[in-house]
């Protein structure tokens, strides 16, 4: 046993699934060692500082019910901030909330007072919740698919609160305008927020990845190391380089460097955030905002500082996620955003800090899964793929497929069955 644990093992990635499964590896006796494009691990998840505010790179949350996330992340040392459960609505430039009363009595008055969402539509939502709460992980993702759209049509909600609710809100997690992601992700994503708060660390999104790699005590990372093609057991950099591995781990889009079969092409949704640095604040307390208007380019915005933070400037910092298809360079469309933020929401004053364009922000697949399959992660007898490509967007699926990945190679250096963690 002890050769098997000295074998070299290369990860590519260190992304959320990449950490995972150094972790995993690690757990067992290994040493692998991560080979990372850019400068710092987090892949999609990762915070800059600019002018003072910490800025994630494109807004997103942790919800805490996530079963992956309750295994691998300490959440007390994340210093979790979390979001009210609820939503604010702008539309035309008039505003109303709704959200869960039963977990903040605050939200009880607006969501009564709201107009946006029927009377007989919040009946249902909660209706939704309790059905959801009851039903198992494995018993949505063995449900027949259907998009978004027609499990809510289905479900009996008006095309009012459709539109003004649960389009722009789930616009902005699925990233994209139709509704046409599976209802296994919605149903999924629906009971991780109905028994869970959504939260993000109290520095950034970035501390989840530098929380896991600070775990980490004997694997090696090599940072700045892009790798151009990878060929049974030898992966090439871009410097010309060439490494050995008797077990390497692809934990990104493999499309890049490696022509197999097995690999399949994954296409991939965008979305654009936008920060900007305000006086004030036109919601006060830490809920998303949400656009109804059916073509505006802003689908949501958050106050980033109505959250205890971390930021060393000292006014208010607000994120406009941009999902719609546009083709507006940025200047353009910092104009049009702010014009929106005016007109639509009522927010004036605004300076630009910076903008993110995430390309492959989230990949775009049928038949969803909880987790990967076994065996469509397997490219070759030494090369095994890990990401949330796999089965879905979220950071759950790519601790999963990170789990999944290291437990492969294990057996398959070990020549035996392991358990899951
Ligand atoms: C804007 C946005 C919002 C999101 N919102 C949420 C949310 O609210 N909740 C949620 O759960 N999830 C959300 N997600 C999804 C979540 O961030 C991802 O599912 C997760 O981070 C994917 O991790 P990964 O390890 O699979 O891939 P990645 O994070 O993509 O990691 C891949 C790594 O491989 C490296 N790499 C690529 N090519 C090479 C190469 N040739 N050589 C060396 N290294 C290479 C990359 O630099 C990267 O570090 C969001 C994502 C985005 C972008």
């Amino acid at each position: 046993m002890a050769s098997e644990k000295s074998k070299t093992i290369h990860i590519i990635g260190a992304g959320i699934s990449g950490l995972i499964a150094a972790q995993i590896l690690e757990n067992h006796g290994y040493a692998p060692t991560v080979i990372e494009a850019t400068d710092s691990e987090g892949g999609r998840v990762k915070t800059d500082t600019v002018h003072g505010y910490n800025l994630d790179h494109g807004f997103q949350v942790l919800l805490t019910s996530y079963p992956a996330a309750q295994k691998y992340l300490n959440y007390k040392d994340l210093d979790l901030q979390y979001f009210l459960p609820g939503a604010t609505i702008f539309k035309n430039n008039s505003i109303s909330t709704i959200g869960d009363a039963f977990r903040n009595f605050g939200l009880l008055i607006p969501t009564i007072l709201s107009t946006k969402v029927s009377v007989s539509d919040k009946f249902k939502i909660l209706k939704l919740n309790r059905i959801l709460k009851q039903k198992s992980i494995e018993d949505i993702f063995s449900e027949k698919e259907t998009t978004t759209l027609q499990y809510l049509e289905k479900f009996g909600f008006s095309q009012k609160t459709i539109q003004n609710f649960f389009i722009p809100f789930f616009s902005g997690i699925f990233l994209e305008t139709k509704l046409s992601t599976s209802s296994r992700m919605f149903e999924f994503v629906y009971k991780m927020f109905g028994t869970g708060y959504a939260a993000i660390p109290k520095a950034g999104i970035g501390e989840i990845p530098k929380q896991l790699k600070n775990n980490l005590s004997a694997t090696s990372f090599l940072f700045n190391t892009k790798v151009t093609s990878v060929d049974n057991k030898t992966i090439t950099l871009s410097n010309g380089e060439t490494l050995e591995s008797d077990e390497i781990i692809i934990a990104t889009d493999p499309a890049k460097f490696i022509t197999s079969k097995n690999s399949k092409k994954i296409a991939w949704k965008s979305c654009q955030t936008l920060y900007f640095e305000t006086n004030k604040s036109v919601i006060k307390k830490p809920i998303i905002g949400l656009v109804a208007n059916e073509d505006s380019l802003i689908n949501n915005i958050f106050y980033s500082t109505s959250l205890p933070n971390t930021h060393t400037a000292k006014k208010q910092l607000l994120s406009v996620t941009v999902v719609r298809n546009h083709n507006l360079h940025e200047s353009l469309l910092v104009k049009q955003v702010t014009k929106e933020l005016e007109t639509l929401c009522g927010i004036t004053n605004v300076n630009f800090l910076k903008a993110y364009d995430i390309a492959k922000a989230l990949p775009e697949r049928e038949n969803l899964s909880y987790a990967p399959f076994s065996e469509e992660i397997k490219l070759d007898n030494h090369i095994t793929l890990a990401g949330d490509y796999l089965c879905n967007g979220s950071l759950n699926a790519a601790m999963l497929s990170g789990e999944l990945a290291a437990k492969t190679v294990i057996e398959n250096l070990e020549n035996q069955t392991i358990p899951l963690e």
